[in-house]
């Protein structure tokens, strides 16, 4: 989830029109799209000002996350500004939290019914991810940037997805091969 929010940025780098974070109810749709279970109970609005501190915060907390998962996904340290943007943001998201048991375990709800709540949640499950995350499967694609769990067996995975990234590399790595052997055969005449 968290991760899926931070790629979120890089759909929209070069196109702002497929921003989620546009305003407050497209935020909201892709947050129950992504499954985030305070989304689908916000009822309480917003007034512009809020919303517009909301879409702020959450996109601090975006590049935030992206800058946190793509250190870790090159076992770089995180930025400390980084750092503190996650940290504050916790700290809100925790302090509004419900106690929950989730089985035997204790989890945090967030029940207000203030469109904030899909935010919190959001910023607690990367704070577990960046914490619980397993050694090495935190990874970054690199033909496009997308960060992604690799969640293989054995670990090997490289690109976001083998259909698009993955094959695209393929193919990029065959047509440069096919060119190197043809322009081979002239070189020692230059
Ligand atoms: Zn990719």
């Amino acid at each position: 989830m968290a991760l899926d929010f931070a790629n979120t940025d890089i759909d929209s780098e070069s196109d702002r029109s497929t921003d989620v974070l546009r305003s407050v109810e497209e935020f909201l749709a892709w947050c129950s799209y992504a499954g985030v279970a305070a989304a689908s109970s916000a009822h309480t609005g917003l007034s512009v000002t809020e919303g517009q501190s909301l879409l702020r915060s959450a996109a601090d907390v975006r590049a935030a996350i992206r800058i946190a998962v793509a250190a870790l996904a090159r076992q770089h340290g995180i930025d400390g500004t980084a750092l503190r943007t996650l940290r504050s943001a916790y700290a809100d998201a925790i302090g509004q939290a419900t106690p929950t048991l989730d089985g035997n375990h204790l989890s945090w709800a967030w029940e207000s019914g203030s469109p904030r709540d899909a935010l919190s949640e959001l910023v607690a499950s990367a704070v577990d991810l960046l914490r619980d995350h397993p050694a090495g499967r935190l990874k970054e694609c690199p033909s496009c940037g997308f960060v992604f769990l690799d969640t293989t067996r054995n670990g090997s995975r490289r690109w976001c997805s083998m259909e698009d990234c993955g094959t695209e590399e393929k193919m990029r790595r065959y047509i440069a091969k096919r060119a190197e052997t043809r322009v081979r055969p002239m070189s020692p005449s230059r």
